[in-house]
């Protein structure tokens, strides 16, 4: 696998937690002249600190509306995948969301985020929720769930819309079939509908119903739930001389 992309949390994440093994999944990548791609709903200020303290190249963060990685000089570099238009169209509906529904809990991190926004729905009740997605709906904005927050944009964002153009734009000679994608929830669906080989780690059964495209394995048992359900998978994978 020339590349290993996946998901953030509750796929590289056990329990809430980034976990020792999270190093020995990099080593492995590593020696296997791999990469890893993270790709997360986490806001754009996630992916300045996955690409400074850990040993990343590139993180597509919001849910695929912004690249972040370094340049040859070593200094971080942000493309948005969005124009300059959606991003303005954005920051006005959530001003007019904020000012209906007071009720409405932005996630902490949403100051920081610049192609898309996130709300904590498990923090509001379910009629609340029920009428900011309706808000949503009237008005044209995109939404989905990840296992934390409600995430919603302006425009053609998807995690597999980050993924392709990253890999044309950035490594046009890696077909996607020379890759494969670790997720856990419903944000991660686009990416199990366009790549073949793809991975659910065991909590994703939680989810599973909701998905019309589901990943190629799902694992199972408790020792593959998150972090190290990839952990075990990439091993595998990489110890095998087979293709996956
Ligand atoms: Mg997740």
């Amino acid at each position: 696998m020339k590349i290993v992309f996946s998901d953030f949390d509750g796929t590289l994440t056990l329990n809430g937690n980034l976990g020792a093994v999270f190093f020995d999944l990099l080593n492995i990548i590593k020696a296997n002249m791999s990469e890893l791609v993270i790709v997360s709903g986490r806001s754009i200020s996630w992916g300045h600190f996955l690409i400074t303290h850990f040993p990343l190249k590139h993180a597509i963060m919001e849910g695929g509306g912004v690249i972040v990685y370094k340049n040859q000089e070593g200094h971080i570099v942000e493309e948005n995948l969005i124009s300059d238009e959606e991003i303005k169209k954005l920051e006005d509906i959530t001003a007019e969301l904020k000012e209906r529904y007071p009720e409405c809990i932005m996630s902490a991190d949403s100051f920081g985020r610049r192609t898309d926004r996130a709300i904590e729905f498990a923090q509001m009740s379910k009629e609340d929720v029920e009428k900011v997605e309706i808000f949503l709906i009237k008005n044209n904005v995109n939404f989905s769930r990840s296992n934390v927050h409600i995430n919603f944009w302006v425009g053609d964002v998807s995690k597999s819309n980050g993924v392709k153009h990253f890999l044309k734009e950035y490594n046009p000679h890696v077909k996607p079939e020379e890759c494969i994608f670790y997720g856990d929830a419903a944000n991660d669906e686009s990416m199990f509908e366009f790549f073949t080989n793809t991975v659910g780690v065991s909590n994703i059964i939680s989810i599973l119903g909701q998905l019309t495209h589901k990943p190629k394995v799902i694992l199972e048992g408790k020792e593959n739930a998150g972090l190290n359900g990839v952990y075990n998978h990439v091993k595998e994978l990489f110890e095998s001389s087979e293709d996956f």
